[in-house]
This record gives structure tokens, sequence and C-alpha cells, in this order.
């Protein structure tokens, strides 16, 4: 196997992951197998207990693993399915060296950073190594920016650990940011010579700096960075902003051939350039829609962009599979609260309540699927929304005024939702909750099964602790609501929708998580097909 290690300088949020993914897409569309992987350095265990507002979206794998959301982008960027091995954190790292402490493993020794720790970091690489034989690389991406304190035991890890497979089988590429200063009108190299300057402190000599520009690279600037950091001047690759879509960023690496540089760089023979024909028709249809729909996305966390990633990417998707471009409408639920359903979410073509957890802006959602099924406004509910769509139901349609979930009153008289047996006794919050895919079945004859294709299975991932209430189902089924799918297992109910609506449809389960660009959730599409007749005919 061959490795590729993706470390970040200069600050953060340079768009490292999405580089580490474009990489992985080059290289698949070069015939190349390709696995990816982040390690985080932060302490917690895994990101399942971290607010969005400090991490964004909790990404969940098919294993239930809740992870960083880069893997988010692994995922869409190539056809990879990841698992738990795919994301280290210091949290896992150092849990396991004390336990192995504690279980004597290491009885007689001092347990020290290193080698102990390292040890640990390198073990994974093995591991995962060991695990996928058949992949060619594995592109793991460091999280933070070199010079961090927190980032130290990885970068040196990962020193040792090319020493150890041999260089040339290594490439490591470094992010960097050339800021543009415009009073002086210059792009400054600057930073970047000192984070490169940083990471050849800790042993690791970058084999190409992926430069973060604005605008363009020119020669002169290359040539500096090549000089000053110690690469060839073709092994500086410019990662400019890109216009309109996230999927053009393999397009522009490509214009400096990172992935020959890597090719050549670990060796990887002869495979033939990357066939982008399929990937650049649909940037194609993502840069020029011929329509257009409004949706809007009622949630809690709304101002941070990163807080609904992977529902905002699989609207993209879907509306690039419709020709149609999908502007979303970001509302606070509070404020559907204060000003009324129609003030604020009057105007749309679509109506989604994302997953969430507590009570803030809850009343807010219940009016938004109110107002959505009233007004025959396709509505799309994901795990939170869908057990919103389903209080709504019993207050609203089923006369039980006083339904809720036990999560946001707990002696309610009506728990529609509530938490199933075995979540009763739980007491540690993380990694707790039903999380991963699982199998549903779907009934015949329902929306759901429609957009489907008329599958009789399905295998969805989750990630939550209450559930629809069966106590209950007939009430709610009598009085119109359709279930359209249980967990194969339990019994359990996994999708709810309304007949006699253009499409109101609710999920326990994340769809998100399992929509691609060329492959859009089918759920996705529904909804967006919806909200397309919605924009043309209203
Ligand atoms: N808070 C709800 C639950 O725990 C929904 C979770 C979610 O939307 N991811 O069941």
């Amino acid at each position: 196997m061959k490795y590729i290690f993706v470390t970040g300088g200069v600050v953060s949020s340079l768009g490292k992951g999405l580089a580490a993914a474009s990489i992985g897409t080059l290289l698949e569309h070069r015939g190349l197998k390709t696995l990816m992987q982040k390690f985080d350095p932060y302490l917690n265990v895994d990101p399942g207990t971290m607010s969005p507002y400090q991490h964004g979206e909790v990404y969940v794998l098919d294993d239930g693993a809740e992870t960083d959301l880069d893997l988010g982008h692994y995922e869409r960027f190539t056809s990879g399915v990841l698992s738990r091995m795919n994301n280290l954190t210091s949290g896992q790292v150092f849990d396991s060296v004390i336990k192995k402490e504690r279980r004597g493993e290491y009885l007689g020794k001092t347990v020290q950073f290193i080698p102990h720790v390292t040890d640990e970091i390198k073990s994974r690489l093995h591991q995962v190594t060991n695990d996928n034989s058949d992949v060619d690389v594995l592109i793991t991406e460091i999280g933070g920016t070199v010079g961090d304190m927190e980032g130290l035991l990885f970068i040196e890890a990962l020193r040792q650990f090319a020493l150890e497979v041999g260089k040339e089988n290594v490439c490591f590429i470094h992010v960097t940011l050339l800021p543009y200063i415009k009073a002086a009108g210059e792009v400054k190299t600057k930073p970047t010579q000192q984070s490169v300057a940083k990471l050849r402190e800790l042993g690791i000599q970058p084999d190409i700096i992926i430069c973060r520009t604005e605008a363009d690279l020119d020669e002169d600037n290359r040539r500096k960075i090549a000089m000053f950091c110690n690469v060839e001047k073709k092994n500086v690759v410019a990662f400019r902003d890109v216009a309109h879509t996230i999927y053009e960023c393999p397009l522009d690496l490509r214009r400096d051939k990172i992935d020959r540089l890597v090719v050549d760089r670990l060796g990887l023979g002869h495979t033939p350039s990357p066939a982008l024909e399929e990937w650049e028709r649909f940037v194609q249809r993502v840069i020029h829609p011929k329509n257009k729909v409004t949706i809007a996305v009622a949630g809690k966390y709304i101002e941070l962009q990163d807080a609904y990633k992977s529902i905002y990417e699989s609207l993209i998707h879907a509306g690039a599979h419709h020709d149609t471009k999908v502007q979303v409408i970001r509302v606070e639920a509070e404020a559907i609260e204060d000003h009324g359903a129609k003030a604020v979410i009057g105007e749309v073509d679509g109506i989604l309540v994302p997953g969430g957890f507590g009570d803030r802006g809850i009343e807010g959602k219940i009016l938004a699927a109110k107002y959505a099924r009233e007004n025959n406004i396709p509505y799309f509910g994901i795990c939170l929304g869908m057990q919103i769509a389903t209080i709504e139901f019993a207050r609203h349609v089923c006369g039980l005024e006083a339904a809720n979930s036990t999560e946001f009153e707990k002696d309610t008289i009506h728990p529609v939702i509530c938490l199933q047996e075995e979540q009763k006794g739980v007491e540690d919050m993380g990694a707790t909750m039903r999380l991963g895919s699982s199998e549903s079945i779907l009934f015949a004859g329902t929306k759901a099964s429609q957009l489907y294709d008329n599958a009789d299975r399905i295998h969805e991932r989750h990630r939550h602790r209450y559930e629809f209430n069966s106590d209950y189902q007939d009430r709610l089924q009598d009085a119109g609501l359709v279930i359209s799918s249980v967990s194969a297992e339990e019994g359990l109910v996994e999708i709810v929708e309304l007949p006699n609506h253009p499409f109101y449809v609710g999920a326990q389960f994340h769809p998100e998580f399992q929509s691609k660009p060329n492959h859009p959730h089918p759920l996705f599409a529904g909804f967006v097909a919806a909200a397309l007749d919605h924009s043309l005919n209203s």
C-alpha cells in the first residue's frame, strides 16, 4: 500500500478536507483503489458529544461511528464506504494506551508519549493497511494546523511511520494559505514558508504543497515557494477558490495535475489520466440548471454553515438530478414561533426540518410542519423532523392536543415519541444512541416504496434516542397517517407519510449520509421533484 498524508498550515478552514477528498476523487478516476481517513488531534473520543457550534455536523457511518464531517466529504467524493477505523482521535489513542497500562500490557515500563502513544497511532495505520489489502492508496488527513501542540504526536508518528514503510511509499502533502494583501496588491508566501519550516523542524519534508489562493498562482510565487520550501516547482500546486460548488475542487486541483504528481512520487506506474467526464457533467448541471426551487430548512443551528452539511449537499445532488438549482433558505425555527409560518416560509416550494436535539425551536418546527401539511407544500422531515411531523399530526389531525415527545416534555400525557425500553437506563452520553445502518422493510403502495423503486428492504443510517411510540400507531393510522417503513428487527417506525399530499414524508433515519453527486438519495430526489412541481404550478 502507498500512503498520502495531508497536513495543514497557517490557518484552519483552508479546505484541507476537500483537498484530500479531491485527491481521492482524482486517483479513483485514474483507476486506483483509494481509501480515506482522518486523524483528529482533539481529546474527545469522537465528536458525538460536541455541539454543532464547536464542530459542525456529526457524520455517521454504516457501522454507527460518529465521526468528523470530513468523512462525509470522503464518502461523497470517493466510492469508499468508511468505518470507525477511519477516524482516529487523540481521545481514542490515549484511552487505548491507558487501558493497556491498567491491564499491565506495559508491565515494568514507564509509559511515554514516545514510543507508546506514537506506537498506538502507527498501529492504527498498520491495522487499516492489513484490513484493506486491496487498496492501492490510503489517504490520511491530519486535523488541525501544523504547530498546534495537540497535533505533535500525530506528526511524530507519521515521521516514524514513513521511515518504517520506506519513504518511497509515502507522499506528504501540505495545504497552506497564500493570503492576498489588498493594499499591497500582492500575494504573500511568507506564512507558507514558515509553516513548511515548522513541518521540517518536526522532521517532515513535504513532497507537494497545495496553496489555497483567492486568485491564481503566478510563476514567480511558485518559484519562490519551491525555493524556500525545498520542493520542485512543479510540486507547488494552486488550489483556487471555486466559483460555484465544492465539486469543482477536483477539477481545479487537476489543472496542476496533482494526481499525476502523486502517482509519480509514489511510483504507482502507468495509470490513465482521470476519466472525469461524468463528474464534469454533474458540475455543469450544478452550475447551469434550467429550473430553480426554494427550500426552507428550519432548524436550530441554522446560522452555522456546517451544522447541516450533508443535508445541503444532498439537496445539491438531488437538484442536479432534476436540472434544478435548490436555493436554500435557512430559517431559525424560533423565528416561526415569533412571526408565524406564513410570514417566514409562506413563499417557499418545500420545507425541510432536519435532525436535532433539545427543545429550543420545537414549537416553531411544529408550526412549519402544520403549514406544509395544510397548504400542500412538500415537507421532508429528517429524524427529529419526522418526530415533529408525528407530533403535529397527533395534535392537529388526531385530536391528541397534548401530544409531544418525552424529550421535550417528560410527563406528557400523549407521548407519541418516547424512549425505547433499552434507552431508559442509559447514563453515558457518548455512543449510546441508536446508531448506524440497519435494515428496514418498505410497504408496497406507499410513496416511499415508489421512490425507492419498489425495493422491499432498505438500509439507512440512524442517530437518535427517541422513537415513534407504537402504543399510538393504531390511533394515528386510523386518523390517516401512513407508516411506510418499519425496522426489520424491532418493527420500529422508520418512515411516515401522508397520502393526498404532494410530498409529506418523515424519515427516522438520516438519508443525507448516503447521497452522492451522481446518485442522489431517492427521498431527496422525490422531495426536490415535488418542490419543482410546486414551483412550476404556483
Ligand atoms: N432528538 C431526537 C432523538 O434523539 C432526534 C435526533 C436527531 O434528529 N438526530 O431521537
